[in-house]
């Protein structure tokens, strides 16, 4: 049986309104479709593109029935949406990636084990139930390691570092204070990595799977700073990367885009890190630099259409812009300098209002050689710190705590 093709015109539901469900509702657009945005801050950049806008909390039952009626399929920018929402709309429509697949990748401890059931290569952890069990996880695990709560964080947000077995008495505490009904938490070694990879994986309808080549990412503060493409690692061990990263993709057995993230160690031992269900933003070069980008990718699968033909037309590096440094590029000579840059993209996502460590922006450097590429990202990310206050000062303790998002 051949799966429904929604056509231009068909409207599509995206769930969470940030820059991810801005860009998807931008190629969707661009293929005609509609977008309905359901992200209860009115402010979500998504909104701005939406034909049609939801903005109750995501547990609102009228709005759930409301955005039911307008949508023909609903996909999501990020993973912690509610899973029961999800799973109440893939009753009525296609939901892809499928909820179960949210229901596994929005908590840390189910993902890990996931896939460790499946034999792919995860560093070690243990899982905390109870803030009591920090210290007996620290002597399992060893130090320095990494505490991360099981669900809602992001962009390193929720995550404290552990660097001696001394620091477990604060943190423990720092557990105990912001502790809810069934949280727990994963307690995972710090991976003395030499780099971090990730890889786009695009499942199709027909059990087709097509990657994007690995690329380089090298984050500050747990967020995003860099991403080149494609990557410098020998073409051998990137496609063992690449490999790795379709058996974990396809392990999960749902259509949608994934992103998966690896730690690789300079003896060439891989692991995964963590699996996105959606576009991601070490895929935002390809936005400029690759035939199909990874937005309408999710489009074309989300609409049951062939997945869209992957090849780099250019190399590229990606910067992010984060907080105020968006301030730096968007005015004065910094501007003018930026856009002088031949192969210089600058995309911006409409945040009405800066925070610390939020991402503002990138610009995607083109050019022939990725080394060229990454020359001109780094001049950029000079001038970053030389223009813009730091976003981060005074952040760099040995226990670090950062809040999740609330949903
Ligand atoms: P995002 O959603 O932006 O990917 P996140 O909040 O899910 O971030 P992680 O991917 O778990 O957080 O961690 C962010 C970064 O912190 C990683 O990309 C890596 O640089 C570092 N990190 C996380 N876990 C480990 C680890 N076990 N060992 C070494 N570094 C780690
Ligand atoms: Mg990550």
């Amino acid at each position: 049986m051949t799966a429904q093709i929604l056509e231009p015109g068909a409207v599509l539901g995206v769930l969470g309104g940030g820059q991810l469900g801005a860009l998807f509702a931008g190629a969707a657009r661009r293929l005609g479709y509609r977008v309905a945005v359901w992200d209860p801050d009115r402010d979500a950049p998504a909104h701005q593109l939406a034909a049609y806008s939801f903005t109750a909390p995501f547990l609102d039952v009228e709005t759930r029935e409301r955005f039911s009626h307008t949508v023909q399929a609903v996909t999501y920018e990020w993973e912690n949406i509610p899973a029961d929402l999800c799973e109440w709309l893939e009753l009525r429509h296609p939901v892809r990636p499928s909820a179960s697949v949210l229901r596994i990748i929005q908590d840390r401890v189910q993902q890990k084990r996931f896939l460790e059931t499946h034999n792919l290569p995860v560093a070690p952890f243990a899982v905390i139930e109870s803030p009591d069990q920090l210290p007996h996880a620290i002597q399992a695990i060893g130090n320095p390691a990494l505490c991360k709560t099981a669900r809602a964080g992001y962009d390193g947000k929720g995550q404290w570092l552990i660097q001696d077995p001394g620091d477990a008495d604060q943190v423990s505490r720092e557990l105990h204070a912001g502790t809810r009904d069934g949280q727990r938490w994963i307690l995972e070694q710090v991976v003395a990595f030499e780099r971090e990879l990730s890889v786009l994986v695009v499942s199709g309808l027909n059990g087709e799977y097509r990657t994007y080549p690995p690329v380089d990412n090298r984050h500050e503060h747990g967020i995003l700073r860099l991403t080149l493409a494609p990557t410098s690692l020998s073409a051998e061990a990137a496609a063992h990367v690449s490999n790795l990263a379709v058996q974990a993709v396809s392990a999960l057995n749902s259509p949608g885009v994934f992103c998966v993230e690896f730690f690789h160690t300079a003896d060439g031992q891989l692991f995964i890190n963590e699996i996105a269900p959606r576009p991601h933003n070490s895929g935002h070069y390809t936005l400029d630099a690759a035939t199909v980008s990874q937005f309408e990718q999710q489009v074309r699968v989300l609409c049951g259409l062939p997945i869209g033909e992957v090849k780099l037309v250019r190399a590229a590096a990606m910067v992010n812009l984060i907080g105020d440094e968006v301030g730096a590029v968007t005015a004065g000579s910094g501007y003018s300098d930026l856009m002088a840059i031949p192969g210089a993209q600058l995309h911006l996502y409409g945040k009405r209002t800066i925070k610390a460590g939020r991402k503002m922006g990138h610009v995607t450097f083109l050019a022939e050689e990725r080394s060229a590429a990454e020359e001109r990202a780094l001049w950029l990310m000079k001038q970053l710190s030389e223009r813009s206050v730091s976003a981060h000062a005074g952040e760099r303790v040995s226990v670090k705590k950062t809040e999740p998002r609330n949903v």
